[in-house]
Order: structure tokens, then sequence, then C-alpha cells
């Protein structure tokens, strides 16, 4: 188990494609040229915090975890607003949401850190060709819906929708250097602050923060996270979790997406708004000393690569050594199968979807 697999030709940068992605980063420096006004400040915030929502609580909370339940149309118009972020379709993304779920921080764990390093884990999985396309055996709930199929497919469409009206609205706040200023800045800015703030709920809230809840993999709360993510950052709690609508468990805990989804329950906008279940909050408390299998498989993982690279560097001039580690190696493996085996004995929760 946990060997660090090879990236295979299809998981290498595809330079081609990955253009529009590295230019979308140089655009908004552009803006030097434009100079910026006090409400290209407004139009990065509100398109960011928009649309960030809309990928939080909808795309994330409700396509991928069905934490709540709304209408037809108000499920298109959230697929469209998160469509307009440019991080591809509800369909792509909430399919490969749940393969990361069903097989986190595992070998066959699409963006984990513990498994591919944090570079890849953050956007690597993203510029190759792998997971291009629509896992939609995973997504068959939604992907019966033909217009959710028709905005997947054509994920552009709203993107360049929305980057036309902005620099339209920059033209009728102060003409056509003001039309530049909000195209750059405002929409190309806060789409390249969204994707790293997404990113980062893959990455970071899988290395850095605390742990409240044994899970099987390695996520963290992280309150910078979320509070840059919406509540996102209480991603331990969520992989507890998962088919609660609300990430942050606590009071405390802010958590902006829940409360947006609140409010629209309030207004009948949305309904049957999950929450995690009381019983749910005492399980697998680390505090009470639950055995803590993600952070063990992911310490035995590092354990083992530095075997293999000692085994490696060994050369061969060091035979003697070489099989002596090759021994360690083996009786490591069998050592952590054992203990994995023991403790499902406690199965922490992977959370309930759906
Ligand atoms: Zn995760
Ligand atoms: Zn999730």
């Amino acid at each position: 188990m946990n060997e660090a697999a090879p990236f295979a030709r299809e998981e290498r940068i595809s330079w081609a494609s990955s253009i529009p992605f590295m230019i979308m980063h140089l655009l908004p420096f552009a803006a030097f040229f434009t100079g910026l006004r006090w409400w290209d400040a407004l139009i990065f915030f509100v398109l960011f915090y928009v649309r960030m929502t809309a990928l939080t609580a909808g795309y994330h909370r409700y396509f991928a975890h069905r934490a709540y339940r709304t209408s037809r149309v108000m499920q298109f118009i959230i697929a469209f607003v998160g469509g307009a972020a440019a991080q591809k379709g509800a369909l792509w993304w909430a399919g490969h949401h749940r393969h990361h779920h069903k097989y986190s921080d595992q070998p066959e764990d699409i963006h984990s850190p513990v498994q591919r390093g944090f570079w890849w884990s953050h956007c690597g999985w993203i510029l190759c060709r792998k997971y291009d396309k629509t896992p939609f055996e995973l997504i068959p709930d939604f992907a019966k819906f033909p217009e959710l199929r028709f905005i997947n497919k054509f994920h552009l469409l709203p993107p360049i929708a929305l980057g036309v009206a902005t620099f339209f609205f920059g033209y009728a706040l102060g003409g056509w250097t003001s039309a530049w200023a909000a195209l750059l800045f405002g929409f190309f800015g806060s789409t390249v602050f969204l994707y790293h703030v997404t990113f980062m709920i893959n990455s970071l809230a899988h290395v850095f923060g605390t742990r409240r809840f044994a899970t099987r993999e390695t996520s963290r709360n992280n309150w910078i996270l979320a509070l840059l993510a919406g509540g996102e950052g209480w991603h331990n709690n969520h992989h507890h979790y998962m088919a609660s609508a609300n990430q942050g468990f606590k009071w405390w805990e802010i958590d902006t997406s829940f409360y947006i989804i609140k409010l629209a329950s309030y207004v009948g906008l949305v309904s049957d708004v999950r929450k995690v279940p009381k019983h749910m909050m005492e399980k697998h408390l680390l505090k009470t000393g639950a055995p803590d299998l993600g952070m063990f498989e992911q310490h035995w993982h590092n354990a083992l690569r530095a075997l293999e690279n000692a085994r490696v560097s060994a050369g061969d001039f060091y035979d003697e050594r070489k099989k002596k580690l090759d021994e360690l190696i083996t009786m490591t493996k069998a050592k952590v199968e054992e203990i994995t085996l023991l403790a499902k004995g406690s199965e922490p929760a992977g959370g309930e979807n759906a």
C-alpha cells in the first residue's frame, strides 16, 4: 500500500491546454496600464463572493453532497452562477469531488497532497488531461437533467457572459479605460483569486489546521481558509459528516455559505436543509481517544517513502543493505495492514452522503 505512484504521461502538465489558465494569472497585472477606480475593488469583491458562494453552497454542498433540496429552476441558476467561476460545469466539479470523498488520501484520490504532493493536489491534477472528462457515472442523480448536461458541456458560456457583462458595466461607469480595468482586475483578478481559494481546500485543508474528528484521511479545520472560502475551511468537520449543509459545527465556526443557505430556506428557495446529527458530534472525537487512522496512515506512508528512497539511493554496491531495507519495507507494510485492519474495528465515520 501507499507507494508514491509515478506520474503517468496523461498526468503530466498539458502546456497547450493550460496556457489560457496561465495567461489569466497575468491579465490582472495589465490593469497597471488602465489604472483602478474605487468601483473596481467592489466589482472584484462582489464577483468573488457571489461566485464563491455559488461554488461552496451550490456546486459543493448541493450538487456533490445533496445537503438540501431546491427547485429545478434554482438548481439551474446555481449551476450557471457557479459556472461563471470558470471551474467547469457542476456535473464535472461535483462528480470529481464525490470521487475525492470516496478515496480520500488513498492511492486512487484525484488530489491528495499525501499521495502526490502539495502542488499536484493544488492544481497539478487540473493542468493535466487525465481528468478532463465528466465522470457521469458518479453523478447520475443530476446528469439526468438535460439543462445541466447542456451547461456542463458548454461550460465556457457563463464565464464569457459574465466577462462581457463586467466589461460593459465598467464602460457604463467610466468609459472605455474603465471597461478594461473592470474586465482585467474585477473579472479576471477575482476569477484567479477564486481558483486558488478553491484549490486551497484540496491542498492546504489536508495539510494545515487542527483535527477534531478521527477521520480516515488527513482533513483539517482551518479558520483562515474558512473565512476565505465561506466556511469550507472546516474541512475536518466536513469529512466527518459530508451530508451536512453546515461545515462550521460550533457557533463560533463562521460558515457564511451556510448562513446564506439558511436565509434561502427562510424565503422558501431551498428546503430540507440537513445538519449534522447530534450523535455524530460526539462520535470519533480525538479528545476522547478515538484512534486517528487517517494521520496514522499518512505517517506510515511517509516512512515507507523514506525507506524506498533509501533503498534506491543505496546503489548496486550495497546489496546487503538493500536486502535489509527490502525486508524492513515488507515488514512495515505487513504491520501497517495489520494495524489498519485492527483499527477498522472502531471504524471512523467516512461521513454519510446523499
Ligand atoms: Zn478533502
Ligand atoms: Zn465535500
